[in-house]
């Protein structure tokens, strides 16, 4: 049994203690929900916990952005996840107050003062990130200096083959980065140069050239360096993309760790989406069939995001038995912007009608986390559920508990 939670966007988490079925049919048949649901499968972020640990060859930090709901985090900690990225004080205090134990990494290039005296002095945080000169004498004065220190150097990559490029906002050319090594070498105690190569990057060899890349600007900079942190980006499944299983990036990384004489630099990941995306589904209601689109109870402004100007394509499935034929369906969310509206196509019987209920899937990854209350739309409920996620990424042997 569960028990559900509700919560607005700006309102604290409020719990019903009525426990429920961790079946999404029984659960969704006991409800009757007007409002969305947010699914979660502890088990299925858990083993992709598992798996990404397994198969990557150093530190796995989980990148917090992607999605911070505590029970994600904890279920990370279960998996084994001991490190985690945070690019805020807010997801520093978050995480420090539910682990006494772990890691935090500060990877944000651009932090306010007392974020960085915060995260220092009463969070034990010792690794920061930073892509100038003015963030280096920003992180060194706050933290005075002290012997302990991790500086991090992010390096800016070309454009590359993800889907959500992150190439234009942060990172040092290699001249400038490799001049920030020379810099930062006397005051840390750990050194180290990170990269993303973008979220959803479906080409193993990307992360070949920036490891590449990286291994010349450390080449060039002519200090000893300790670390190189290859950033996020690793793929999940979508309903028309089949990504490369982990195995293929994890074996590129080392192929270039190797060949470009890295081998005795510690190896750090930053994954986020990889983790968490098969871990939530939303199970929203059909307010209202105009042909083939349904305005549906959550969208762009809510866990739908991506569905909107993005353009991702989502898993999901009709909560009531239909011999009808899978039909391609739109869907409106409830917001009276007109850009609350998601192409798909949603793959759905063609007879989805008023009042039914739709289980859209990979929604953990920048779904929740993207959530606002624009127009009055803030409530969801949240259930921890037991069904396996409506899609698997290969590579991560998720099994959900029965
Ligand atoms: C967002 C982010 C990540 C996580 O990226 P995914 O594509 O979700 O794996 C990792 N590192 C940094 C610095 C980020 O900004």
């Amino acid at each position: 049994m569960t028990d559900l939670r509700f919560r607005g966007a700006a309102s604290p988490p409020r719990r019903v203690h009525d426990p429920l079925p961790r079946r999404v049919d029984a659960l969704v048949a006991r409800l009757r929900p007007e409002e969305p649901v947010h699914c979660l499968r502890p088990a299925a972020v858990e083993g992709a916990a598992r798996a990404f640990l397994a198969a990557f060859p150093g530190e796995t930090l989980y990148a917090v952005k992607c999605n911070p709901e505590p029970a994600v985090l904890r279920a990370l900690w279960r998996g084994g996840v001991r490190h985690f990225d945070c690019a805020s004080i807010g997801e520093v205090r978050l995480v420090r107050s539910m682990f006494e134990d772990v890691a935090i990494h500060f990877m944000h290039p651009v932090k306010p003062r007392s974020a960085i005296r915060e995260a220092w002095q009463r969070h034990g945080v010792r690794d920061f990130v930073l892509d100038s000169a003015e963030e280096l004498a920003k992180v060194l004065e706050e933290t005075g200096r002290a012997g302990e220190l991790g500086l991090v150097v992010r390096l800016a990559l070309p454009k590359g083959g993800a889907v959500y490029d992150l190439s234009g906002k942060f990172g040092a050319s290699p001249a400038e980065a490799a001049a920030l090594l020379r810099a930062a070498r006397p005051h840390a105690a750990q050194l180290g140069v990170s990269f993303h190569v973008g979220s959803q990057c479906l080409e193993p060899a990307a992360y070949a050239r920036a490891v590449a890349l990286a291994a010349g600007v450390i080449r060039d900079a002519g200090v000893r360096v300790d670390l190189l942190d290859v950033g996020g980006g690793y793929p999940v499944a979508y309903p028309d993309v089949v990504p490369p299983p982990l195995g293929a990036f994890t074996a590129a990384i080392a192929a270039a760790v190797a060949e470009h004489g890295l081998s005795g630099l510690a190896l750090w990941a930053e994954p986020g989406r990889a983790l968490v995306a098969g871990g939530t589904s939303v199970v929203v209601q059909v307010q209202h069939r105009r042909g083939d689109t349904l305005f549906v109870n959550d969208g762009v402004y809510g866990a739908l995001s991506d569905a909107g100007a993005p353009g991702f394509r989502f898993p999901a499935r009709l909560l009531r038995a239909s011999d009808a034929t899978l039909a391609p369906f739109a869907f409106f969310g409830p917001t009276c912007d007109s850009a609350d509206h998601m192409k798909g196509p949603f793959l759905l019987p063609a007879d989805a009608r008023e009042g039914d209920w739709i289980e859209v899937g990979q929604l953990g990854a920048y779904g929740a986390a993207l959530r606002t209350a624009f127009n009055g739309f803030d409530r969801a409920a949240i259930v921890e559920v037991a069904d396996a996620p409506l899609l698997e990424t290969p590579g991560y042997g998720i099994a959900a508990a029965a």
